[in-house]
């Protein structure tokens, strides 16, 4: 039987418990989800590429059929080397259509039989970015709910590195 392979891309600075809810909801659909940390992305992240792919393997390691991983250049050239059949994003609220709607149109260009499919987290995680969990953290307030332990610690070690 074919193994049906989905990539789950994005920056995951860091992963948060919206990225884990899509994660786990991917995996009713696929039987391998490979989250990859986007390595050429122009945004300037504040955890480096390795942490956050150790952050995201860490948490991911006690899920079936989920691996943690990077990947250079374009994400649909790593689909295919992957032997995916499709891409995953979330989708939150509609302010992120407009930019996913036009990605996967670009994406289905550039590699036609690569698939992107949209998934919606639980609602109590619609409000939740990695920009508002490092902003709520970096003002010194409480994201143990917005984030695994693992990331709370590691978010709260990176402040006080960043402040020496
Ligand atoms: P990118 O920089 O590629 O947008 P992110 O790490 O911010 O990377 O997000 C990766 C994917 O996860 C995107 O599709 C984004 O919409 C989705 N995502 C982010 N936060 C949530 C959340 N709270 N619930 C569901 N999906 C989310």
């Amino acid at each position: 039987m074919d193994m049906r392979t989905v990539i789950y891309p994005g920056s995951f600075d860091p992963l948060t418990n919206g990225h884990l809810d899509v994660i786990k909801r991917a995996t009713k659909l696929f039987d391998r989800v490979i989250v990859a940390v986007a390595e050429s992305s122009s945004k300037k992240p504040f955890f480096t590429l390795a942490e956050r792919k150790r952050m995201l393997a860490g948490v991911v390691k006690d899920i079936p059929n989920v691996t943690a991983t990077s990947f250079p250049g374009l994400l649909v050239d790593f689909a295919a080397k992957k032997k995916a059949c499709a891409i995953i994003r979330g989708l939150r609220v509609v302010s992120d259509f407009e930019f996913e709607f036009q990605m996967a149109l670009m994406n289905r260009r550039l590699k036609e039989r690569i698939e992107t499919v949209f998934m919606m987290p639980r609602g109590k995680y619609i409000y939740l970015s990695s920009s508002l969990v490092k902003e709520v953290a970096r003002l010194g307030g409480e994201v143990s709910t917005f984030v695994p332990d693992s990331v709370e610690r590691a978010l709260r070690k990176k402040l006080r590195a960043k402040r020496r």
